[in-house]
């Protein structure tokens, strides 16, 4: 019996997680949770599961949470960011899925692996922000990264039972968004509700705005980079609109091994609870007749700079991908509060990082200071604009 935290229960991965633990009840068992502030659906997980320990956003939630439970019901309730890294350790789990949005991930999966924890990582920001901090601490734990990102975890699945060094290059595959075939004045007039209807996933808002803007792949370079150990020259980024081809890898034999499936995340999620084994799900299976055609097709970095201002932070390095992560997320909240247009996205997170001082080998202290400044920087920028 495998026992499993979940940080970020109530979010997409968290839903779709506790579905497959569901499912699987001989397998797997709920010791922990960790939600935001919707508190219903906390709700209703805590007397479906019973985990011991839960932890939400503040000390009122945690109130709230507290009496509408059942008074017989003993499970101790946290909150706040210690409340957090409480919940990240907890002594009674094996592995920990890490699934909370944004930079907000980092320092519980750091606390995960300080206490030991095995970490099944959906929070690409843990790697885009403190890539190098997060390897190096994870081998000196002995602990197991394994990724629930769809593409790093179909070049999980290829990479197993190969040496490193046979690895010559690894290809991202990415759907292209709901504006892929848009020229770029189209891209320009874009409203909020278009940039949220993504063609393929289901997703959280803010992964669904990157996805459309193409930063999602960006910082999914610079996760795979880490992952992986690769250089970021290394990693390929194909559009390929079927979403069946989950990505590829490309060894020095010139042989390749690609991972398909149909587009749902239970899939990968269950391979980071199970692995090395497998486990039977219900999916529909994937049907090839009917896709009839897999394309490829190169990404336009003029129609979605994001990719390639992605690509040269992580190629920058130290602060800076902190940086890109930050200016993104405050940028993209403003979209979402449809204070800039999809378009600014891209030149507001630009201009943030041509003025940012980039430390290299920076310390977690560092990486925690530069996603502040950024954030103050980008608010600037916008109430600039908006001004
Ligand atoms: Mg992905």
């Amino acid at each position: 019996m495998k026992k499993i935290t979940i940080l970020g229960s109530t979010g997409s991965i968290g839903v779709s997680a506790l579905d497959v633990i569901e499912k699987n009840p001989e397998l797997f068992q709920v010791v922990a949770l960790s939600a935001g502030n919707n508190i219903r659906l906390l709700k209703k997980q805590i007397e479906k599961f019973n985990p011991r320990v839960v932890a939400v956003a503040n000390k009122d939630h945690a109130v709230k949470l507290r009496e509408t439970l059942n008074v017989k019901n003993k499970i101790k309730v946290f909150f706040g960011e210690e409340g957090l890294k409480e919940i990240a350790a907890f002594p009674a789990a094996d592995i920990v899925i890490s699934a909370i949005s944004g930079s907000a991930g980092l320092i519980p999966t750091i606390a995960a692996i300080e206490a030991g924890k095995d970490i099944a990582l959906a929070n690409k920001e843990t790697m885009v922000l403190a890539g190098e901090i997060v390897t190096v601490m994870s081998c000196k734990k002995g602990i197991k990264i394994i990724p629930v990102d769809s593409e790093h975890s179909a070049i999980f699945q290829c990479l197993e039972g190969s040496k490193r060094e046979n690895l010559r290059r690894i290809i991202l595959t990415a759907s292209g968004g709901p504006f892929l075939n848009f020229t770029e004045n189209q891209i320009k007039k874009v409203t909020l509700n278009q940039a949220l209807r993504h063609p393929r996933w289901k997703m959280g808002k803010k992964i669904t705005i990157d996805s459309a803007s193409m930063m999602n792949k960006g910082l999914e370079v610079i996760e795979a980079k880490w992952l992986f150990n690769v250089n970021i020259s290394d990693i390929d980024v194909v559009i390929h609109p079927q979403s069946i081809v989950h990505s590829i890898v490309e060894f020095v034999d010139g042989a390749y091994l690609a991972q398909m499936g149909v587009p749902d995340m239970k899939i990968p999620i269950a391979y980071a609870l199970t692995y090395p084994e497998r486990i039977y799900n219900d999916l529909p299976a994937l049907n090839l007749i009917k896709a009839k055609n897999l394309e490829f097709y190169k990404p336009d970095v003029k129609k979605f700079p994001c990719l390639k201002i992605a690509r040269e932070a992580g190629i920058c390095g130290g602060t800076a991908p902190a940086v890109l992560n930050a200016a993104d997320e405050v940028a993209v909240s403003a979209f979402m509060q449809k204070k800039i247009r999809f378009s600014d996205l891209p030149r507001i997170i630009e201009k943030v990082l041509i003025i940012h001082k980039v430390i290299y080998n920076p310390s977690l202290e560092n990486i925690i200071q530069a996603d502040l400044w950024a954030r103050r920087e980008t608010e600037k920028i916008i109430e600039r604009m908006v001004l």
